[in-house]
């Protein structure tokens, strides 16, 4: 059964335009192309998502160079086969513009890769298991490094340090959760850094402590920063091999351009150089990061980071702005309280990591600039504060083409959502993270109540109300497969319990021929990648082939499919056996 594509029209796509001279349409053409008109790739035989305005579909799509040449039927493309092109009959498997991941981690994620990576274990023990084992493989490093664990693992969110000393008590330990707002620690690294129980908590985070104040082994946000600044920093071998790590993975999802939300000056300083060596195959956009603890003179730096910053397919045009923290410890920025577990109020309504003031002065400022502003807006009140600065720019500086965009929007309040469309913000979904596990029924809907509780991921809402949605993974926060993002979007039920788990809000699921939208045509706006995002004539050939008609509800679970092949400008940058 086919699933539900709002506008289809099957090989629908009149013959290309490119101009290929009279044999286009000949159904037998006696002599054989001239080299200059052939392909280098034909692909026949599938369901090609083109991704333009009018969803349409296609049956065969030919690559000269960079470009797409011809969209149409297989009898299109016919004649633009010669003697070296290469022809894959995609046997009704779908083809899709390449996605594009809008708000991923590839430093973090690959260098967790190539460290200690607990993303795929669950539970205490075998956190406990696969750090014991890494740190006897690796008795000369000095530091045990790694990250990924989950905070639903643990009581109350929190991991002890007694558990990591017992397995490295000589040496410091020190592991981000996989949200990367949370650090578990050992002793050592708190006796390292000082932390006692009369360290006081710095303003941007908090020391969690037993009831004598004892620290008991996790940093929240910015405390992480009190052991996190004694870790030797990374090599710039490290990040060369985590980013080529990164890269690999991404490709082999399907992932052909991407915007990392974190830019730090060693991250350019890695693109640059695989952007120079020809090794970066991925479209980049960087969102250079707003250093919270400074102001608007912090601009200048800024501007001479993205002069610096734009080499081949490497461009660092945004700047990420984090306007709040996460609602699982209590430092997203809300317009209410936050709930104790009886349901009532208490004062914390959350931090706002940026004040609203310069928040507006800031993005004002970058805007005028020609500067994407990247929101990280979780809490409603960080979004009001992220959608009050983008009116305000929009205000001081007309229609500006910067395409604002506003990360994770867990919780959105009502009269906000129509804001998005009117400024032209655009909304940058983790879709994956709409899902009724534990960490959302025990440490999130506790805390917000059952109002505001109804208000989180309003996909659909959003849409409906003219936002441009965009998509993005935040990876190494969750899992940066683009399929089981989807499915999520489409569900709004983990894939880790499809048979038994209960939606979350599933009136915020959106279609599939959305969700799919989103990740390639959507993304690609975030991007400012216009010449990519869809596939017509003319347009750079970055798509992924898919091992399944996607749309066919009989080939299985959305999160099932995986990727045969993924091309960037026309050349394969991830392929399986048996394609051809
Ligand atoms: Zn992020």
């Amino acid at each position: 059964m086919a699933r539900s594509v709002v506008a289809g029209n099957d090989l629908g796509t009149p013959g290309a335009t490119d101009g290929t001279g009279p044999r286009r349409g000949t159904t037998d053409a006696i002599l054989p192309p001239m080299p200059n008109d052939t392909a280098d790739l034909v692909l026949t035989g599938g369901r090609i998502f083109t991704g333009d305005a009018a969803k349409t579909w296609a049956q065969a799509l030919a690559v000269r160079g960079n470009r797409i040449v011809s969209v149409g039927s297989d009898r299109d493309v016919r004649a633009l086969v010669g003697s070296s092109t290469r022809v894959i009959e995609l046997r009704g498997r779908t083809v899709t513009p390449g996605f594009q991941d809008a708000h991923v981690h590839p430093t973090h994620g690959g260098l967790a890769r190539i460290r200690c990576e607990l993303h795929d274990a669950r539970g205490r023990d075998e956190y406990l298991r696969i750090l014991g084992e890494y740190a006897t493989e690796h008795p000369d490093r000095e530091w045990i490094l790694g990250g990924g664990w989950s905070l639903a693992d643990f009581p109350g969110g929190l991991p002890r340090r007694e558990d990591l000393d017992a397995i490295v008590p000589d040496r410091p330990v020190f592991f981000p959760n996989r949200d990367g707002h949370d650090a578990w620690v050992n002793s050592k690294a708190l006796e390292m850094a000082g932390i006692t129980r009369d360290t006081p908590d710095p303003a941007d985070g908090r020391i969690a402590r037993d009831e004598d104040g004892t620290p008991l082994g996790t940093l929240h946000e910015g405390a992480m920063d009190l052991v996190g600044r004694l870790v030797p920093a990374t090599s710039a071998e490290d990040f060369r091999q985590a980013l080529l790590e990164a890269q690999r993975y991404l490709h082999g999802l399907g992932i052909t351009a991407w915007q990392d939300a974190w830019v730090e000056p060693a991250d350019q300083a890695a693109y640059l150089a695989l952007a120079e060596s020809g090794e970066l195959t991925a479209r980049v956009i960087g969102a250079l990061w707003w250093d919270r603890s400074n102001g608007l003179e912090q601009i200048d730096g800024l501007v001479e980071r993205r002069a610096a910053g734009q080499r081949g397919r490497y461009q660092a045009t945004s700047v990420k702005l984090m306007c709040d923290g996460i609602i699982e410890n209590h430092t997203a920025a809300m317009l209410q309280p936050y709930l104790d577990g009886q349901g009532h109020a208490t004062d914390n309504s959350g931090l706002d990591f940026i004040d609203a003031e310069t928040l507006t002065a800031a993005v004002v400022k970058l805007d005028a600039l020609g500067f994407q502003p990247h929101f990280h807006a979780l809490g409603d009140r960080a979004v009001r504060h992220a959608l009050d600065a983008v009116e305000a720019a929009r205000r001081a500086n007309g229609w500006s083409d910067t395409r604002p965009h506003l990360a994770h929007l867990q919780v959105v309040h009502p009269d906000d959502i129509p804001r998005f469309g009117r400024l032209g913000a655009l909304a940058n979904a983790q879709p994956v993270w709409a899902v009724l596990e534990e960490q959302m029924s025990e440490l999130t809907l506790p805390v917000l109540g059952d109002e505001v509780s109804g208000r989180q991921y309003p996909w659909r809402s959003l849409r409906r109300h003219g936002a441009t949605l965009v998509m993005g993974s935040d990876w190494a926060v969750s899992t940066p497969d683009p399929f089981l993002e989807m499915e999520v979007a489409v569900t709004r039920v983990s894939p880790d319990a499809r048979e038994t788990g209960e939606p979350l809000l599933p009136h915020e699921g959106i279609e599939l021929v959305d969700a799919l939208t989103a990740f390639t045509a959507g993304s690609a706006y975030a991007n400012h990648l216009d010449e990519t995002g869809s596939l017509a004539v003319g347009r750079l050939a970055d798509l992924a082939i898919l091992d399944r008609d996607l749309f066919d509800e009989a080939s299985g679970p959305i999160g099932d499919t995986t990727v045969l092949a993924t091309f960037v400008d026309g050349v394969v940058v991830h392929e399986r056996p048996g394609l051809d």
